[in-house]
């Protein structure tokens, strides 16, 4: 009887069409570990589109050649005509060291990337998700920050083409939506870490565990209380592809509760790697947010996600990654 039902199952899943999904920015750290998720479902035909400016094709490297998947280079400033189902779309720089870099390709990406993309979905008729950030938020005067929280953003400060860059990608996915009837996700993502982060990324988790392998003092930008609430990236993945799935539109915010100071965060990763590294205070970057942490009561709430793992768990994947790629083994007290 159950031999039969799964006969039937089995039968009734090849009959359901193969899902066409876009990744823009897939080359990227996130982006790369969503593809390796949608790639494990048979079902899943998976195009990324990316113009490498933070990317790389060594992060989507067993991918290429699979009969399911497909590369393009390509700016999403650009019009881009494919015919797919759904659209990840993730393409824009994340740390602050890139997207200050470049500013103004910094919030075209958002704004003229956002619409292509929105343009697309119109045409084909796919399901959109947009992959914002807790930046929107600014230096936030309501802690946690919760959907709802318009934030407290500086229009004209250094970080502003990526905070007001992509409230600006929120407001277009909504007037699509409302005007279009486009089928809208949005996930506000909060620092996610994990490995194949770029080693020279900029950003604090990436940057302290290549310090202390490398025996280098941990830079902490002053004053050291700020706090970051980071979440690992294949708890994030699965917070976007269940986004993706569930029936709401957002924004709802995608991190892990978890809080620390930037000294915390020193002091643990000092402990994990090399109690012997010494910490140097150095000199902060303009509108550093104070605080940051997620209310992730919509996400537990609407979507049945909250995150499986927590920074001492993540710390040590993300420094094995490390090592290999830096060259420098662990060494083995006995
Ligand atoms: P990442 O820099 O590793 O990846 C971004 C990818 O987009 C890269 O592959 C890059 O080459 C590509 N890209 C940039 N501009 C492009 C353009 N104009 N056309 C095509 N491709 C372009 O960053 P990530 O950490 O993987 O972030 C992915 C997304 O998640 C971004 O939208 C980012 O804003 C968002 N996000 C990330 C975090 C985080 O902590 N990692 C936090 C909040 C939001
Ligand atoms: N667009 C795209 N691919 C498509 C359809 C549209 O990249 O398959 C872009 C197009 O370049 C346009 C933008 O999306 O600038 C917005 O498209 P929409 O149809 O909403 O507006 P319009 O073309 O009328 O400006
Ligand atoms: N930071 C730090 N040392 C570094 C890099 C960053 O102390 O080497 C701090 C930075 O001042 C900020 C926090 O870490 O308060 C997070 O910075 P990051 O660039 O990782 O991400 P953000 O949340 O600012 O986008």
């Amino acid at each position: 009887m159950l031999s039969a039902y799964h006969a039937f199952a089995e039968i009734l899943s090849s009959l359901q069409p193969n899902l066409r999904i876009l990744v823009t920015g897939g080359a990227g750290f996130i982006g790369s570990h969503l593809v390796d998720k949608l790639m494990e479902n048979e079902k899943n035909e998976v195009i990324v589109v990316d113009n490498y400016f933070t990317g790389s094709k060594d992060n989507l490297k067993k991918w290429i050649g699979h009969p399911r998947f497909e590369l393009i280079r390509h700016d999403v400033t650009e019009k881009l005509l494919v015919e797919v189902d759904q659209i990840f779309h993730l393409a824009c720089p994340a740390s602050p060291i890139f997207y200050k870099y470049n500013p103004v390709k910094t919030i075209k990406t958002n704004v003229i990337g956002t619409l292509n993309m929105l343009g697309l979905a119109k045409r084909v008729g796919a399901r959109i998700l947009l992959t914002s950030t807790s930046e929107v938020y600014g230096d936030p005067l309501e802690h946690p920050q919760k959907e709802e929280y318009w934030g407290n953003v500086n229009p004209i400060g250094v970080r502003s083409c990526y905070d007001e860059g992509k409230r600006v990608a929120e407001t277009l996915m909504f007037d699509y939506h409302r005007q279009h009837g486009i089928e809208i996700r949005i996930a506000r993502i909060f620092n996610t870490y994990g490995p194949r982060m770029n080693i020279d990324d900029g950003r604090v988790v990436s940057n302290f565990i290549a310090q202390a392998i490398r025996g280098e003092p941990l830079t902490v930008q002053s004053p050291g209380t700020q706090t970051r609430s980071f979440c690992y990236v294949s708890d994030m993945v699965d917070g976007l592809i269940r986004l993706m799935e569930g029936e709401h539109t957002g924004p709802i915010n995608i991190g892990n509760p978890g809080e620390f100071t930037m000294m915390e965060l020193a002091e643990a990763v000092k402990e994990l790697i090399d109690p012997a590294v010494p910490v140097k205070i150095v000199e902060n970057t303009p509108d550093d947010p104070r605080q940051r942490k997620p209310n992730i009561t919509k996400a537990k709430e609407l979507l049945g996600w909250e995150p499986k793992i927590t920074l001492r768990e993540g710390l040590p994947l993300m420094e094995d990654d490390f090592r290999q790629r830096l060259g420098v083994p662990k060494k083995h007290i006995n």
